[in-house]
C-alpha cells in the first residue's frame, strides 16, 4: 500500500446520500417510513402517474439547509429544481427530481484530522435535495425481479465534496464525520443498514512526479464505513495494475461485493449529457429567506466537535468518553442534565459520571428496543441522585449497578427513587468500622486454614477471606474498608483468630 502511494496520489471525491428525517416523502404526503410493507406507501404523485402535480416538502428544505450551514456552504436564496432522465426499472417516472444547475447549497467545506495533531480542510462542493428511486428485488424469485415503490421520492440530500481526498483513510474519516454531523442535528438517522447513509467514491490517481492524472470510476452505493475503505483499496491497486501494464482506465461504475472483498466493474459510465437535464416543469424555483437561514443558524448552536472540545476543558473528561457522549444531541444533553444536577461537582465526579454514562446507560441503551436516551427510564434526575449517593460513600460501586438495574425494571416514580431503593432493598453500606470487624473474626474463625496460609505470605487467599465477607454482609461494606480491617486483624492483632 505505501509502495502504492509513494508513486501515484490517490484523488478521491464522495458523494454522500442522506435520506432526510421527514415523515413524509420529497414532493407527495406519503409516509417515508422504513421497513412498510411493499408498494403501500405510494400515490399518483411519486408512481409518476401523468398529471399529478409534486409538492415540496417544507421540512426537506429546512433539514437540507440545516446541513448546509453546518458545512459551511453558502446557500443559494434562488435554487431549481431538475429533471434527470433516464430509464430503471425502479424509477416508474422514468426521470428523478434532483437539483443540477443552481443546488441549494455550494461551496461549503469540512475539517478533518490528519497526522500530527494536523488538520485538513476538504472543500464541500455542492449539497442539492433530490428523491430517492425504488427498489428492485431479486432475491425472492429466480426467474422474476419484484419491485417496490417505497422508497420513491423519499427526500434525500446529496453532499458533493471536492476531490480534495487523499487516502481510503481520510474518506473514512471524513465520511463518519459528515455521519456524525447529520445525526447530531437531526438532519438524517444515519442508519447504514437500512440505506440512510450511502456513498459513493469517484477516485483516479495521480503520478507523484509527473503529475500526470489518470482515468476516473466510481464506486456505487456502499453502505458501511470499512466497505468505503476497502473498495477504495481494492480500486486503487486494480488502477494501478492498469496504469503499469497501459491499460487505459476508463470512466466505468464500480460495484464492491462485500461477502466476496472484490470488485467488478458494471458498466461505462453515463455522461452528464446522457441524463438530457432540464428544469422541472411542475416546481417553481425554491426561494429561501435571510429570515430562514438566521433561524437555521441559531437552532444550530454547537456542533458535536465544539461540544467535545468544550467537554474536554470544562469536565476534564478523557478524549475517548468525550468522543462517545457527543455522538448524540441527546446522549449529551443527558450527560450535561446529569452533572448540572449532581450535588457533589468536581472533575473527579465529572469523570466517574462520563464513565457511568458510557459504560452503563450507554450499554443499556444499546441492549433496548428503543435505543433512544428519550425513552430511557432513568433519568437525569434519578442518576445523579444515585450517583450523589455513590460518590459520598453510603453505598459501593457494586451495589449502585445493582440499584441502578432495580431503577431500570421500576414501573413508577417512586420505585425509581433511589434513596427509596436503598433503604427498602437495606442496600446502606455498614458504616461501624466494628461492627465490620465482627463480621471479619466471624469469617476467619471458619476459615482458620485460608487465614493462616495468607498470614504466612499467600497473598492469593486475600480475595477469597474478601469475598466470603462481601457475601455476608451482601456487599454493604466497602471492599476498601474490609481490606484494611482484615489486613489489621490477621498481621495486626492475631488474638482470638
Ligand atoms: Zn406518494
Amino acid at each position: 500500500m505505501t509502495g502504492i502511494q509513494e508513486k501515484y496520489l490517490p484523488v478521491i471525491g464522495l458523494e454522500i446520500h442522506s435520506q432526510l428525517n421527514t415523515n413524509t416523502k420529497a414532493f407527495c404526503g406519503c409516509s417515508a417510513k422504513h421497513n412498510s410493507p411493499p408498494n403501500t406507501n405510494v400515490c399518483p404523485v411519486c408512481l409518476g402517474s401523468p398529471g399529478a402535480l409534486p409538492v415540496l416538502n417544507k421540512k426537506a428544505v429546512y433539514l437540507a439547509l440545516k446541513a448546509g450551514i453546518a458545512l459551511n456552504c453558502r446557500i443559494n436564496y434562488k435554487s431549481v429544481f431538475a429533471r434527470k432522465n433516464y430509464f430503471y426499472p425502479d424509477l416508474p417516472k422514468g426521470y428523478q427530481i434532483t437539483q443540477y444547475e443552481t443546488p441549494l447549497c455550494y461551496d461549503g467545506s469540512i475539517e478533518i484530522p490528519v497526522q500530527n495533531n494536523l488538520k485538513k480542510r476538504i472543500g464541500i462542493e455542492r449539497i442539492h435535495i433530490e428523491e430517492d428511486a425504488g427498489k428492485s428485488i431479486h432475491e425472492i424469485s429466480e426467474t422474476e425481479t419484484l419491485l417496490d415503490f417505497n422508497r420513491c421520492g423519499i427526500p434525500l440530500i446529496e453532499i458533493v465534496t471536492k476531490p480534495e481526498i487523499n487516502s481510503p483513510e481520510e474518506a473514512a474519516v471524513l465520511a463518519k464525520k459528515i455521519r456524525r454531523i447529520l445525526t447530531f442535528l437531526n438532519i438524517c438517522d444515519g442508519n447504514m443498514e437500512e440505506g440512510s447513509l450511502r456513498f459513493d467514491a469517484n477516485i483516479s490517481l495521480k503520478h507523484r512526479d509527473k503529475k500526470e492524472q489518470y482515468g476516473k470510476t466510481e464506486i456505487k452505493n456502499l453502505n458501511s464505513f470499512k466497505y468505503l475503505k476497502d473498495a477504495l483499496n481494492l480500486e486503487i491497486q486494480r488502477q494501478k495494475y492498469l496504469i503499469e501494464s497501459e491499460n487505459k482506465i476508463k470512466h466505468n461504475t464500480i460495484n464492491y461485493d462485500a461477502t466476496n472483498k472484490k470488485i467488478a466493474v458494471l458498466r461505462t459510465k453515463e455522461e452528464e449529457e446522457d441524463y438530457r437535464y432540464f428544469p422541472e416543469p411542475d416546481l417553481i424555483p425554491l426561494t429561501v429567506t435571510k429570515e430562514l437561514i438566521a433561524e437555521i443558524k441559531n437552532s444550530i448552536q454547537e456542533l458535536p466537535e465544539d461540544k467535545k472540545e468544550r467537554f474536554l476543558i470544562q469536565y476534564q473528561i478523557p478524549e475517548s468518553k468525550a468522543d462517545i457522549l457527543t455522538r448524540n444531541k441527546m446522549i449529551c444533553e443527558y450527560f450535561e442534565n446529569t452533572i448540572n444536577l449532581l450535588k457533589i461537582k468536581n472533575t473527579e465526579q465529572f469523570k466517574n459520571t462520563a464513565n457511568w454514562i458510557v459504560r452503563e446507560v450507554i450499554r443499556e441503551l444499546n441492549e433496548s428496543i428503543s435505543k433512544n436516551i428519550d425513552d430511557f427510564p432513568v433519568k437525569p434526575k434519578h442518576l445523579s441522585s444515585l450517583l450523589d449517593i455513590l460518590y459520598t460513600g453510603k453505598i459501593n460501586i457494586m451495589t449502585a449497578k445493582e440499584v441502578f438495574r432495580i431503577m431500570i425494571q421500576a414501573k413508577d416514580e417512586k420505585e425509581k427513587d433511589p434513596e427509596y431503593i436503598i433503604k427498602s432493598h437495606n442496600f446502606y453500606q455498614i458504616q461501624d468500622e466494628s461492627e465490620i470487624e465482627d463480621i471479619i473474626i466471624g469469617i476467619l474463625k471458619v476459615y482458620t486454614e485460608e487465614t493462616n496460609k495468607y498470614r504466612s505470605g499467600e497473598h492469593k487467599i486475600e480475595g477469597f477471606l474478601i469475598g466470603k465477607i462481601m457475601k455476608l454482609t451482601e456487599g454493604r461494606a466497602n471492599p476498601e474498608t474490609v481490606k484494611k480491617i482484615l489486613k489489621k486483624i490477621v498481621f495486626e492483632v492475631q488474638s482470638g483468630i
